[in-house]
Formats: structure tokens, sequence, C-alpha cells
């Protein structure tokens, strides 16, 4: 913990020299991490296809571009983003001068999971240069390669007085949290955030938690199911179903469930081929301990469609399992692997019921043609974000807040929120010290003459 203690320390006395206020090394930083990304995309590459046989397409698509598009954006707004925002103001405050400054919160602790280990450190990377903050990056010990890239590529393109990588597991972690950030943004699973939270607590060091959950799904009656199945299974089998916002379980009414069920299957043959375990567009589960979680899940449960495992390579086909009740374990925690559960329903008020019922989720996805359907699901349910017609792709969208509701999740970033997750809104108010007598109401004795009753 000492070492860590004289890091965060070097970072303060960085911090204090004001260099990251300025603008142009917030926009140098920014542009460095876009070098950083031009210069080095094969090795991001190789370290994504080793850590989770990512494709390269999906890593880009899903990690690299992200970042860049998220750091131009930074740089070609940053002038807007940091200029005083004035308020209105009532006739006693005529003469006064009264705006909101955009203030760097300091140092700030990233802690990132491994399923997307580059956009999850780097994209809250970019909103703490962007707010001017300094640093401490904790990449995920679970997705190793890319761990081990960032420690060594990190340093060579930023400022390292302001930024650092510090790579370790829950040991490392845990003596991290002990050392005071003025800020800490975490993304990892629920249990976690709350030892976060309660580390954080220590020194009342405010928090962003993007957290996950079971991200329900809705398919309706009389929807296109072909274009529906398309959509619904590209966002639950890429990265092999490690995606935070991926569809976690389906509900549908029973008679069209056959139905999808035949579409899905058929579009997963068109992505990943009747064999995706040879398919290069086909992911791997992280470690042994979630392969054998996965395990755990399929074992008793009948699969319409599945294919062979193989826990040498921790290869998990794409499994589809229909009439699953919500009894079953697979619909207690995140299933956070390829294992499409569908539970039939009446109709979409009871599949409302149940999202109410539980956790709110981090997203929620409705097919349907019927606008007031999916205005029902709007209004009267809560989730980190709602998506009609499509899954995943609203992460994309970044003047759109990512980011959880209660359980899945404290705060919001993309875009302009991750400068806003990373500034304290300053209130100030400029008086001039002229005119005095037009204070003498609020200045004692409160004579009844003065106040004029
Ligand atoms: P993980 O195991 O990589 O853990 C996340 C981070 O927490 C890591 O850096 C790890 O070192 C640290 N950590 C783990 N145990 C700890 C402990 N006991 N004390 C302190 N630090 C500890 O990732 P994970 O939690 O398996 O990630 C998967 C979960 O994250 C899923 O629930 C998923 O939905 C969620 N997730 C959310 C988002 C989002 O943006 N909301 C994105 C990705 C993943």
């Amino acid at each position: 913990m000492g070492d860590y203690e004289q890091v965060v320390k070097d970072l303060r006395a960085s911090y204090a020299t004001g260099k990251t206020r300025s603008l142009q090394w917030r926009v140098a930083q920014l542009k460095a991490i876009i070098k950083l990304f031009e210069e080095n995309e094969s090795a991001i590459f190789e370290a994504l296809f080793k850590d989770l046989h990512k494709n390269k397409a999906e890593a880009a698509i899903m990690e690299t571009m992200l970042c860049v598009n998220d750091a131009v954006n930074a740089i070609n707004n940053l002038n807007d983003w940091t200029k005083p925002e004035k308020v209105a103001k009532g006739a006693i405050y005529m003469m006064d001068n009264a705006y909101i400054m955009k203030e760097p919160l300091g140092v700030t602790l990233i802690i990132g999971a491994w399923n997307y280990p580059v956009q999850l450190t780097i994209l809250p990377l970019i909103g703490a240069i962007a707010a001017g903050n300094c640093a401490v990056l904790k990449p995920s010990e679970m997705a190793e390669e890319t761990a081990r890239f960032l420690e060594e590529v990190v340093p060579k393109y930023l400022d390292n007085d302001c930024v650092r990588v510090i790579n370790g597991g829950v040991k490392e972690t845990t003596a991290l949290l002990q050392v005071r950030f003025d800020h800490i943004f975490y993304t990892g699973n629920s249990v976690v955030g709350k030892i976060v939270m309660e580390a954080a607590a220590k020194y009342l060091t405010p928090v962003i938690l993007e957290l996950g959950g079971k991200s329900p799904v809705y398919v309706d009656k009389g929807t296109d199911l072909e274009i529906v199945a398309r959509r619904l299974s590209w966002g639950k089998f890429c990265n092999a179903g490690q995606t935070c916002i991926a569809p976690d379980y389906v509900m549908c009414p029973k008679d069209i469930q056959e139905g999808l069920v035949e579409k899905v299957k058929s579009a997963i043959e068109e992505f990943y081929t009747k064999d995706p375990k040879s398919s290069d567009s086909y992911g791997r589960i992280i470690n042994e301990r979630h392969f054998q979680r996965l395990q755990r899940l399929k074992k008793g449960a009948t699969a319409a469609y599945e294919g062979e495992d193989d826990e040498k390579e921790r290869y998990i086909a794409p499994t589809v399992i229909p009439n699953v009740k919500l009894s079953d374990p697979i619909m207690q925690d995140e299933i956070f692997g390829p294992l499409m559960p569908i539970v039939p329903v009446t109709d979409h008020k009871e599949a409302i019921e149940i999202i109410n019922g539980r956790e709110k989720p981090l997203s929620l996805y409705v097919f349907t043609n019927n606008k007031s359907i999916g205005q029902e699901f709007r209004d009267r349910t809560s989730s980190g974000a709602l998506l009609i017609n499509d899954t995943v792709v609203h992460a994309g969208l970044t003047t759109l807040p990512f980011g959880g509701v209660g359980n899945s999740g404290i705060g919001s970033y993309h875009g302009k929120h991750s400068f806003n997750a990373f500034s304290h809104d300053k209130p100030v108010m400029e008086k001039s010290l002229a005119l005095d007598q037009v204070n003498s109401m609020r200045y004692p004795p409160y004579t009844e003459k003065k106040l004029g009753w």
C-alpha cells in the first residue's frame, strides 16, 4: 500500500501544479490516446484475441473505434464543454455575474472489467482527462494480455506525471481502495460494486459504478421474427455473451416462441456457421471458473439448440433454451455467456410485471410494431436504458448517457456525459463591492421600519 500511496501522492503533486487544467494539456493527452490506437492497432487486436478470441472486426467496432471517436469528440467539443454556463437571475442578482464552472475532481481511480478490457478503461480515461483530472488505471487482471499491453503502452504515450497504470487482482485493488482518491470509477459486478462503495465511504469519495444484471427482452406478436432474431442473436452472442448489456433473457407470448427459436437458430448459423467453434467471429469464455459456472447453468436445461462445448478451449456453443420458468437457476443471476433462455408469457403486461418484480436492469429491449406497447414499457418500468427494436447499439450513440439505475449502477458516461462524470459543477457568483446600501434590508437589526411592515 505504501507504493500506491506514493503514486497517488505524486499524481496529487502534479495536479496541484495546475497543468491538467490547461486545455492544451488535455488536448495533447487526448491526441496521444488517438496516436496510441493508431500505432498499436494490431497489438490491441492480438491481445483481445488472446484474452477473448475476439474477432478484429468486433474489436474495432466495440472497442477501438469507440475510444478513438470519443477522444476526437472530446477534442472537438472541449472549448464548449469547459465554457462557464451562465444561469438565469432574478432582480436581486441583476448586478451580479452568476455561472457554473466545470471543475476537475482531482485524482481519480478507474477500475476496469475484463469483457471489453480496452474500452472499459480508456473511455473513462478520456472523460477524466477531458475534465482535467489525473488518473490511476486499474485494468482487469482477468484479461491478462490486454492488462499487460496497457501497462506497457500507456506510459509511452501519456503524461506519466498525471496518468498511471497499476496492474493486479483482488489483493492489489483492495490495497488501492484504501488510498484516498477524489473520485472512483468502477466497472464490474454489483457485489464488488458494494465493496468499492464501502471503501469510498471512508473518505466520502464520490463513485460512479457501472454494474450489470439481467437485461430483459420482450418480443411482441406480429414482429418480423427474422429481423428480431438477427438483432437479438447478435447482441446475445457477440463476445460469447459476455457483454454487460447483452440481452440476458427473452420473454414472448407462448404462441410465437417456436417461430422465434427457429429464426434464432438460422441467425446463429448465418453468423457463425453450423460449427461456431471453427468460426473466427465467435468468442471464448474468459476463464475456467466462468466456463464451469455456465456449465452449471446448462445442466438440467432442455435446449432447443446447442452444440458440443470444449473445456480446453473454453468454448461454449450458442445455446437456446425455451420454456424457461422464473424459478429456474438460469433466471437467478446475470448469465454473462452464450445461453439464451426464453420465458413464455401471456402478454406484454405480464412481462412488465416480471421486470418490475426484479432488480432494475442495465438495459431493457422491446421488439414491437405497436408504438403504444413500447411506450407502456417506457413509462411503467425502470432501467438504465430502453431500446426499442434492437439490442446493444444504443451504447454507441455517445450523446446518450450510458449507465445503470438501482442495482445496475450509479452515474453515467460516454461523450459529454464522461466529461460531466469527472467534473464538479461549481457555482460561481461574482459581485461588485459597490452599492452596498441595496443590502441594508438583509443586515440586522431587522426593524419593522426597515422592512416597511
Ligand atoms: P472483473 O472480475 O474484471 O472485476 C472488475 C474489477 O474489479 C477488476 O479490475 C478486479 O480486479 C476488481 N475486483 C474484483 N474483485 C474485487 C474485490 N473483491 N475487491 C476489489 N476489487 C475487486 O469483472 P466482473 O465483475 O466479472 O465483470 C463482469 C460484471 O461487470 C458483469 O456483471 C457485467 O454486467 C458488469 N459490467 C458492467 C459494465 C457496464 O458498463 N455497466 C461493463 C462491463 C461489465
